[in-house]
């Protein structure tokens, strides 16, 4: 009997006790831990999520947060685990991510602009999703240059993609949407770009073009992060402001991303961005025919603070000699604004995220 009460302890003190909470102006979130062997599913019914583990210890619990966007969560035992229920506030919705080593079950609950991305008839009741579309450079800065500069095909872009979201429902904030900087001075532009994606927005995406001294083509798409190649350090010199000044913002948005390795919080919202990052390519490269050059990490300044799923595609290289001639053209323009559209429809609809 009492080796059984042991390992009933024992068990009861493997993960899935009390989930830890962090919250940040517009969210909360809550993170379990889960054993290896456990599965758990989500459903969301009115404003309360249940969350049913199988191979978790029993637990009772009972804990108000009253954060703006979480009342408080209860847990209940059932045959071969738990479920615990967090019951929301009004006008929220939430997202659900699953994390490896150690594994982990992040629920963010965001207040009154996410959209509630469960079943249709919650749907009706969940507020327009805000979008921050950044078209790169512009004013001073014309970007990378071949057959077109890369400030005006990429606001270009940025402004069909604006209107095809709108379309849906989406709300849209651009960085800019004519041909201007927002700061003469570059780290200073930057900065003001980046704040925008602060966490009242729901997705923040920069749009930018390529160029290459060899012939090279095709789409790419980023998210926040370290990297060791030095083909994509010298890419995130050049967008973060080229020279010296690139040198030096890339130097701290990698401190940066060295300091979020440790970061719970800022690690989930990266795998939401490398989500959005997939979700976004593979809709671009279908709509275009395009090369697919793939999802990389790089420490782009203008996402190293953002504290939604943020990316930055790279559309195409404007000195390709097809692919430049192509991003003149307003129907492979169209095209990349449906795909970039689609991707982040395809993002904002999926529900639960796995990893
Ligand atoms: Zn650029």
């Amino acid at each position: 009997m009492r080796y059984v009460l042991a390992l009933v302890f024992w068990l009861a003190s493997l993960g899935l006790a009390q989930p830890r909470v962090g919250t940040e102006n517009g969210l909360t979130r809550l993170v379990f831990s889960i054993p290896s062997e456990a599965r758990f599913s989500l459903e969301r019914d009115g404003n309360e999520v249940s969350i049913r583990f199988q191979g978790t210890p029993p637990r009772t619990l009972r804990k108000l947060l009253d954060t703006p966007q979480v009342v408080g969560y209860r847990a209940t035992p059932r045959p071969g685990g738990s479920v615990y229920v967090v019951t929301l506030k009004a006008g929220t919705g939430y997202r659900s991510l699953e994390l490896a080593s150690p594994r982990r079950l992040v629920l963010e609950v965001r207040g009154s602009r996410t959209p509630t991305p469960t079943r249709p008839r919650t749907r009706s009741r969940a507020p327009a999703p805000v979008v921050v579309l950044d078209p790169g450079h512009g004013g001073t800065d014309p970007g990378a240059v071949g057959f077109v500069h890369e400030e005006g095909v990429v606001l270009d872009v940025a402004l069909r993609t604006r209107r095809l979201l709108e379309a849906r429902g989406i709300r849209v904030i651009m960085t800019r949407a004519a041909d201007r900087h927002l700061s003469a001075n570059k780290a200073a532009d930057l900065e003001l770009r980046a704040a925008m994606a602060d966490s009242k927005r729901t997705l923040f995406v920069s749009i930018h073009a390529n160029a290459a001294e060899r012939a090279a083509q095709g789409i790419e798409v980023y998210y926040f992060g370290e990297t060791i190649d030095q083909r994509l350090l010298s890419k995130a010199i050049l967008e973060n402001g080229g020279g010296a000044l690139g040198q030096r913002l890339t130097r701290e948005a990698r401190s940066v991303a060295q300091r979020l390795m440790s970061d719970l919080l800022a690690q989930a919202n990266l795998k939401f961005s490398e989500q959005l990052a997939l979700k976004t390519l593979h809709a671009m490269v279908r709509e275009t025919g395009a090369i697919n050059r793939g999802i990389h990490t790089a420490p782009f300044y203008v996402i190293r603070s953002a504290r939604i799923p943020a990316i930055l595609v790279e559309i195409g290289f404007v000195n390709h000699p097809v692919e430049g001639k192509k991003l003149a053209s307003s129907t492979y323009r169209d095209r990349l604004a449906s795909g970039l559209a689609g991707g982040m429809v395809a993002f904002l609809n999926q529900g639960s995220v796995q990893r």
